[in-house]
């Protein structure tokens, strides 16, 4: 007979795991399944090996910079294959303790790849064997997987994805990376740290079109002292690998030459097409589409994380899955305003911002104010040699509430949780207290800039 669960989560990511954990804390019987590694995108093949290897890419510049604050390291050198192995070290340990907390929480991790045939009925294929689930309520999280652009198809060799940049063998001496947004400009700065040299090509007029221009400009600004070369408003049409290096052609015909091309122009939503059929799910295009409680066309279904294409962030799933874990165990929730769901970009700056750009004000025709404040002028980003940053609070005019902060420097990543609590009512002196000598204080100073005279009122 069928084994019976409360819930059935497909796909054990951010999203996935984050809910079946909490529907298991919430009392209800769970089994989350997963083809291949718990963790998801974000654990073996995004957030996490990245980050791993940017902090190298970070500590050999300081290194090679070390000097400009009186310490002299004669070489620096990286080893490629230490690096490797300390992020699949990590990745190991962090499934392992995943699993951990699955079993502390009374989850059923199981291993397989599922699909619906009913919204009741879930099939598992492990090792060539077939099994069968019965669920009240099923949780859709099966992620993404990268755009390929039709006429540059990947081939793992040559023209690569994000997967295949995690773990090259060598530092190539050149690389071309397709697509200015976050992960070909995380990339850019790993590998032009590692030596490479780096051209990124980004179709839009910016590097990070997602964000504010004067974030894009200085992005590029920083990213030439990285030996990275940005051209921007143009496409490549094309990429000849019978030649080594490969000729990448732009639209306005010129060529440029590398020994990988990185096509990271973004990722799409993946659902298995057995799922998407059996239970006729409505879809936008690849994603699946649901309402406000992550309740997708048909009812008691449910989907979050990158499948439904809202955020395409790790901490975008968990913040859905948080509210789907209450839908599917008879609560009832919804998503509170996606502007709230901080920007994170783990560049050299980094960059963060949360609550609405200087381009969505513009674009809802808000009159606002907006206060500056620069790292240059910042005592502990100065003694560090960290100059290159600026934040930018945003005010509303008419309610003079702050409505947005966004901040590029080192470390900005790890302020804007910091900067969420400011956003939706006016800055008051004194309600926080910034600990001096910090970099918040430039979030103290740029909010009081934002209030002008209000700040008295
Ligand atoms: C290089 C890179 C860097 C990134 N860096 C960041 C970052 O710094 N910060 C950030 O917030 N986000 C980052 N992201 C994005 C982040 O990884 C994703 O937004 C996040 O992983 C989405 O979570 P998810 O649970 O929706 O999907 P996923 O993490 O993709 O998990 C989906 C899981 O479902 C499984 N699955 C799919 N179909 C089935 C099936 N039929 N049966 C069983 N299992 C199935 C998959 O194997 C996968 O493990 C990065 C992404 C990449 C590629």
């Amino acid at each position: 007979m069928a084994e019976h669960f409360d819930v059935v989560v497909i796909g054990a990511g951010p999203g996935g795991f984050r809910a079946a954990r909490r529907c298991a804390q919430r009392g209800a019987s769970v089994a989350a399944i997963e083809k291949e590694y718990v963790g998801g995108t974000c654990l073996n093949w995004g957030c996490i090996p990245l980050k791993v290897l940017l902090a190298s890419a970070h500590t050999l510049l300081a290194a090679k910079q070390a000097g400009q604050l009186g310490i002299d390291i004669p070489t620096v050198t990286c080893n490629l294959q230490k690096i490797h192995e300390r992020k699949d070290a990590i990745i190991t340990a962090f499934r392992k303790g995943m699993t951990a907390t699955a079993q502390a929480n009374k989850m059923n991790l199981m291993q397989g790849r599922a699909f619906a045939v009913a919204a009741n009925k879930i099939k598992v294929e492990t090792n060539g064997s077939t099994s069968e689930l019965q669920t009240d309520r099923l949780i859709l999280a099966p992620g993404s997987v990268p755009v390929e652009l039709p006429a540059i198809p990947f081939d793992g060799q040559t023209v690569i994805s994000s997967k295949e940049a995690l773990s090259l063998p060598e530092i190539p001496e050149s690389m071309v990376i397709i697509g200015g947004g976050i992960i070909g400009c995380e990339m850019a700065c790993f590998y032009s740290a590692m030596g490479a040299k780096i051209t990124i090509v980004e179709a839009l007029s910016q590097l990070l079109p997602m964000e504010d221009e004067w974030v894009g400009r200085l992005i590029e600004r920083e990213f030439r002292k990285l030996n990275i070369d940005s051209i921007t408003g143009r496409k490549v049409t094309s990429v000849d690998k019978t030649t080594s290096p490969a000729r990448i052609t732009l639209e306005d015909s010129q060529i440029l030459e590398a020994q990988k091309v990185l096509v990271s122009v973004g990722r799409k939503p993946f659902v298995d097409a057995e799922t998407a059929d059996a239970l006729k799910l409505r879809m936008n295009g690849p994603a699946i589409v649901v309402n406000d409680k992550f309740e997708t066309s048909v009812p008691g279904v449910y989907a979050v994380g990158d499948v439904i294409a809202t955020t395409f962030l790790a901490h975008g799933a968990t913040t859905e899955a948080e509210v789907v874990a209450v839908n599917a165990t008879g609560g009832d929730q919804t998503m509170s305003d996606y502007h709230l769901i901080p920007k994170v970009i783990f560049t050299f700056p980094e960059v963060a911002s949360v609550g609405k750009s200087e381009k969505l004000c513009e674009e809802e025709g808000l009159d606002v104010t907006v206060g500056k404040a620069f790292f240059k002028a910042n005592g502990r980003a100065v003694a560090h040699n960290m100059l290159a940053g600026q934040v930018r609070v945003i005010r509303d005019n008419a309610t003079n509430n702050i409505v947005g902060v966004t901040m590029v420097g080192d470390m900005a990543t790890e302020f804007v949780a910091l900067a969420r609590t400011l956003i939706g009512k006016p800055y008051k002196p004194g309600e926080i207290t910034f600990p001096h000598p910090t970099i918040s204080e430039t979030i103290e100073e740029a909010a009081e800039n934002a209030m002008g005279k209000a700040l008295l009122d």
